[in-house]
Parts: C-alpha cells; structure tokens; sequence
C-alpha cells in the first residue's frame, strides 16, 4: 500500500493486537471467559471476530514513549482520566468499510456494571452514523447474496455471522442513517431488518423502513419470538432462524399491525388516529410511485378491519390531504 496509514488508526491496531492478546493469555476460568462461554462465544470466535480484554494496562503497551503518542492516546478515547478507558471490558473492533480500526465499544462484564457499552469518542474516523459494525467482513456476502440482513447489536451480528448468515451488519444501537442506506446500496438494494423484539426495536425498524423506502429498497422485517436475534439463536439455533427469515413479514403489512397495537383501536378516536398514521405512510408510498405497495396497503387494511376497499381509500385520501 503506497498511502501510509494515519497514526491514529496504527495506535488503534496496536491497542487491538495487545487486548487480543491479553484475552488469549488468560486462563478459561477468568471471569471475561466465563462470561463469553455464557453467551455461547468460545475461542474461535474470540479470534474471529478479534475480540479483547482490557486489564488496565494495555494502552501503556501500545505506545512508544512519546508525549505525542500519549496526548493521541487522549484524542483517540483510550485514556480518560489517566486510565484506561476500555478498563475491565470485553473490546470489540469496530472497522471501516475497508477494514481499517476506526474505534472500540467495551462490552461490561460484571451485569452490575453501567453503562452496559461504552464507545471510542467521535473522531473523524469513527462516526457512529456511518459504520455498520462487520459490515467489512460482509459487504461480499451482501453482495453474492444480493440481500443485507440488519441487526441492532454486536452480539446479534456475531450470532448471525457463526449461524451462516454472513451478510449481516448491526446499526450499533443508532437509527438506520441515510449514511448507512448509502453504504450498503453500494451492494444491494434488498434488506431484512432483525431489531430487537422491544419497543425501540420497533420504532427503530419503522424509521429504517422510512429511510430505505426512500431509497428505494426492498424491505422485509423479521418477527420472532426472543429479546434479540442472539438470544433468539441461543434459544432455538439455526434451524428455526432460516424458519423465522422465511416468514419475515412484507414491510406494509408489518406497519399495518405494529401500530395496531400502539392505539386502542375500539375507541372511535383512537381508530381515527391510526388512520391517519395509516394514511401518512400510504402518502409516502405515492409520493414514491409505488402503487403497487399502495394497493396491497389498503387491501389489508380493508380486510383487516372488515371494511370496504374503498372506503378505506377514500379515507386514507382525505386524511392525507
Ligand atoms: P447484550 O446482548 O450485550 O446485552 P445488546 O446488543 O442486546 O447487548 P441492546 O441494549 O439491545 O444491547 O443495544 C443494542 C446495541 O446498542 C448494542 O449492541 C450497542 O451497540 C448499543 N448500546 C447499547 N447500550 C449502549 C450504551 N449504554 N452506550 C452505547 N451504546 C449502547
Ligand atoms: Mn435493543
Ligand atoms: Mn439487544
Ligand atoms: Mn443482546
């Protein structure tokens, strides 16, 4: 490679190198291990994924003696206070599209530990509305299979990843930017997203149907019956995962009824709420020309709520206006 590699991203690799070595050096009763093998993690996916442990000295190991290096060591997010900042946390690499260590999140390992995540600081190489965490290790699954599946977290993506679904990226726990919509039509213009099963998994899968529709993608949502798509995975394996993205919903239909629940829909003013939540999507779908989804739209509502065709495009028409 003629460009050399900016030093921050050098001081990164190192850091990484030593915290991966430190993790590999210790014995499997340590507590990181214990917690790792509770989670279905074992040392082959350590070296996958190059996961590390920082024990509080490790930054010190990864520099040469200069302030220079030091002070970058501050700029970077590895020090704070004079201490490690990652101290007593499982590290994982977050890389850029080409595979450069752009920052770290440190997962706690004692359950009492808050926050559950910390991450590098914002930096003008680690934008957290830019990464999709392995999306470098997946961007040629993505591709070959023409089809991203888009999770929430490190450990889902991980999951998926030792599953065979190695077309998977994880949004970091963000919303899905326009940023990462570009990134990925880089290589495909069809997704299944596989939030979490909780209500800001919910409102995070209907804010990235709103950005992917508008990019024109193709979207499906998966629904299963877990917390995450790791519990999922350590629930009921692989097996019943192809089941679940087979059976993902169609986007459409998946709005129809996450808001159902979300209005009390026997009272007369509540429906009419909905509806109008109903009809700001159905806009949508023709400000886009996408009349085909406009149809199917309105055919489920009508059959849903056992009302006419259209009636209930006569509706969604007038509260659109
Ligand atoms: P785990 O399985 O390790 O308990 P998770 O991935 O299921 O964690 P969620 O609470 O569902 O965690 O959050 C999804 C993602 O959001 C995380 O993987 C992480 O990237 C990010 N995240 C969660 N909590 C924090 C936090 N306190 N600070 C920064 N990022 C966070
Ligand atoms: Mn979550
Ligand atoms: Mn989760
Ligand atoms: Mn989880």
């Amino acid at each position: 490679d003629i460009k050399t590699k900016p030093k921050e991203i050098e001081l990164n690799e190192s850091y990484l190198k030593i915290t991966h070595e430190k993790l590999l050096s210790l014995k499997k009763g340590h507590k990181v291990w214990r917690f790792l093998e509770k989670r279905g993690i074992n040392e082959n996916t350590v070296k996958e994924f190059e996961l590390g442990f920082s024990s509080g000295n490790e930054v010190e190991k990864s520099l040469d003696d200069t302030l220079f290096e030091t002070k970058m060591a501050v700029e970077m997010g590895l020090m704070n206070n004079g201490k490690e900042f990652f101290y007593n946390r499982l590290i994982i690499p977050i890389k850029d599209p080409k595979g450069m260590i752009v920052g770290f999140a440190g997962r706690a390992i004692d359950e009492d530990t808050k926050p559950k995540y910390v991450n590098s600081k914002e930096n003008k190489f680690f934008k957290k509305s830019k990464i999709l965490y392995l999306f470098d290790k997946s961007k040629k699954y993505i591709e070959e299979n023409d089809m991203a599946i888009i999770t929430e977290g490190f450990f889902d993506a991980i999951a998926m990843h030792n599953s065979g679904y190695k077309n998977t990226v994880a949004v970091l726990g963000s919303n899905l930017t326009k940023d990462h919509a570009f990134e990925l039509m880089k290589k495909t213009n069809k997704v299944i997203t596989m939030f979490d099963m909780d209500s800001a998994g919910e409102k995070a899968t209907l804010s990235a149907i709103d950005t992917l529709f508008s990019k024109n993608f193709q979207i499906a949502v998966a629904n299963y019956e877990a917390k995450d798509p790791d519990e999922l995975i350590r629930k009921t394996g692989k097996k019943n995962l192809a089941e679940v993205l087979k059976k993902s919903y169609k986007f459409h239909e998946y709005i129809i009824d996450v808001n159902k629940k979300h209005y009390n829909l026997d009272n007369e003013f509540a429906m009419e709420q909905y509806l109008k939540e109903m009809a700001r999507w159905y806009k949508k779908f023709e400000t886009y020309k996408r009349y085909e989804i406009m149809d199917a739209f309105i055919t489920k509502i009508s059959k849903d709520f056992l009302k006419d065709k259209e009636l209930i495009e006569k509706i969604l028409r007038e509260h659109s206006k």
